[in-house]
């Protein structure tokens, strides 16, 4: 398939000729062909309006052609082949086998929501039984389901290119709960966004949906992103990127006459509690793992560990000694932007001026190259300094130092929100653990143990959220099947006649769903 750098609007290919864009190869430092013509309010207002007249005969749609869109938008993705591949390693920097796993990761997103879609738990279709004898007032006959909001704005990721980007996870979220989506083109993947958005094109069209059920819109700079958040179409917005342009986004959306939910990524240090017993008994695999986890992927993951919390005593001096050695053989990488590298290096620049960093990485000739470096300070100093709770983007983390098992306490309490925090323990920890539990879930939406953080499971019990500013609404998660959450309303249907009820809460169950009737769950 060729890139011709048009914008998709509804089954159109429309160029903008409000700006020209072009994708940049950070490994080679070079613009990659063809040029992209950038549209604005005007390709905003055309997609926003036809995602509107698509909702209706979308929603409607019967799940099973619901299901089979997604399983055609996968199908379309994996067909690509190598064409994607090379074009988002081009656009990224990131490595084959890294995009191939991810290519995986998103067909395989888009089927887990066909079956979820299928299964229709998500409907939460509920029946309360009229009571006409009930004293002393009859109740009436009570019905509830959830319906998709409407359509979707999606924002994707700069450093996932397939997995939260036009086809990721917000996307296909949407589609499951029934809402069209318009996509904005991330501007570090361009040739990329094309290609998959022609997949999905391609698949709305073979699954006779309305054709605003997807449009993708390129833009220079925040105009046409600002453009898509207050059109009074959109209903709800799906980002992953900067806690800044989350911000932006939600502020626009909160200004709007009608306010929307945006459901936003932002940022996390991912905190480790390496706990005594486990630094004792097996510290020098775990300095090993946490160093491979900050640097992976050039430490371009929200998950990335940005902090270790361990208690002062030899294990740990024994586990810094480990990680600095450890960082010291990890040389520098491209990373995905030009702008992200800069950012990196401004942000290790400012960290060096409050913590003491005791290792870096070794140099190389990598164009947009990021130096891993690594720090160590007392809880008594990382309390006193907030900034060194806040995020760098890439490969470089922090360790805290703590006197006793209190101090370790108040640097958990004093934590802002997270995406996860993670316990490495023994079984000698469990005390210890125990009462940093509580703390932890009030502060990240995944807890583990015994692991690291990156790697983010696209499965039913994933949750990828957490308190602000991990994102910008805790009460949802942006991986796994309860992102779909997001993107449904519940509505509640009071003594409706038989013949004006939703399939799903008609008497006879015709959709054969689990509902709760009367307060029983059941196939009934
Ligand atoms: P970003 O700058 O926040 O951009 C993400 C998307 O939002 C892009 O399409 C961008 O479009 C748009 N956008 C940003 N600000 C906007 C605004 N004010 N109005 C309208 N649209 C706006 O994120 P990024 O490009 O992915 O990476 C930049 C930084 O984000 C990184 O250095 C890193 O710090 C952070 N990041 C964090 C995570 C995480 O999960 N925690 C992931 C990726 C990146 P335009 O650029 O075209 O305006």
């Amino acid at each position: 398939m060729k890139i011709t750098g048009d914008m998709l609007i509804g089954a159109s290919a429309v160029r903008g000729t409000d700006a020209t864009l072009r994708a940049f190869d950070p490994a080679r430092n070079a613009d990659l062909e063809p040029a992209f013509g950038g549209g604005g309010a005007a390709e905003v207002a055309r997609a926003c309006e036809l995602a509107e007249a698509a909702f209706d005969d979308y929603r409607h749609a019967p799940l099973e052609t619901r299901a089979q869109f997604l399983e055609a938008i996968a199908d379309n993705i994996t067909a690509l082949g190598d064409t994607l591949i090379e074009r988002a390693m081009a656009e990224s920097a990131l490595p084959k086998a890294r995009l191939e796993g991810e290519r995986a990761r998103t067909v395989g997103q888009l089927r887990l929501f066909a079956s979820l879609v299928r299964e229709g738990r998500w409907l939460c279709a509920t029946l309360d039984s009229a009571q006409p004898d009930r004293k002393p007032l009859p109740r009436s006959d009570l019905r509830l389901q959830k319906i998709p909001v409407g359509p979707v704005a999606v924002f994707g990721a700069s450093n996932f290119p397939l997995a939260f980007s036009v086809a990721g996870g917000d996307t296909a979220s949407a589609f499951a709960a029934g809402c069209p989506v318009v996509v904005k083109s991330h501007p570090a993947h361009l040739g990329t966004s094309e290609l998959v958005g022609r997949a999905v094109q391609k698949a709305v069209a073979d699954s006779g949906l309305p054709e605003g059920t997807f449009s993708l819109v390129v833009g220079a700079g925040n105009a046409i992103g600002e453009a898509l958040v207050a059109h009074p179409a959109i209903q709800a917005v799906g980002f992953t990127g900067s806690r800044r342009g989350g911000l932006a986004l939600v502020d626009i959306a909160a200004k709007r006459p009608v306010p929307i939910p945006v459901f936003a990524e932002m940022s996390s240090v991912n905190p480790v509690f390496a706990l005594p017993g486990a630094l004792a008994a097996r510290g020098d695999t775990l300095a090993a793992g946490y160093i491979d986890s900050v640097t992976l992927g050039v430490g371009q993951f929200c998950t990335n560990p940005g902090l270790v919390i361990g208690l002062a005593d030899p294990d740990l001096d024994d586990f810094i000694d480990n990680a600095a050695a450890a960082i010291e053989k990890k040389s520098t990488q491209t990373m995905l932007t030009a702008g992200i590298a800069a950012a990196y290096e401004d942000g290790v620049k400012q960290r060096d001026a409050s913590a003491k960093r005791i290792a870096t990485g070794e140099k190389s000739e990598a164009s947009s190259g990021a130096l891993p470096a690594l720090y160590r300070v007392s809880a008594e100093e990382f309390l006193a300094k907030p900034q060194l709770a806040e995020e760098i983007f890439g490969p470089t983390s922090v360790i805290v130092i703590c006197r006793d098992e209190d101090e370790m306490i108040l640097v958990a309490r004093g934590l802002e929100g997270q995406l996860t925090a993670t316990l490495l323990m023994e079984q000698d920890d469990v005390e210890l653990a125990r009462r940093l539990l509580p703390v932890l879930e009030r502060k990240a939406g995944r807890i583990l143990a015994n692991g690291f953080p990156t790697g983010v499971e696209v499965s039913y019990a994933m949750v990828h959220g957490g308190p602000y500013p991990a994102t910008s609404d805790s009460r949802s998660t942006s991986v796994g099947a309860m992102a779909i959450e997001r993107f449904l309303r519940p509505v509640c249907y009071q003594d409706l006649p038989a013949a004006l009820l939703p399939e799903a809460l008609a008497d006879d169950n015709p959709l054969s769903l689990w509902r709760l009737r009367d307060g029983q769950l059941g196939p009934n």
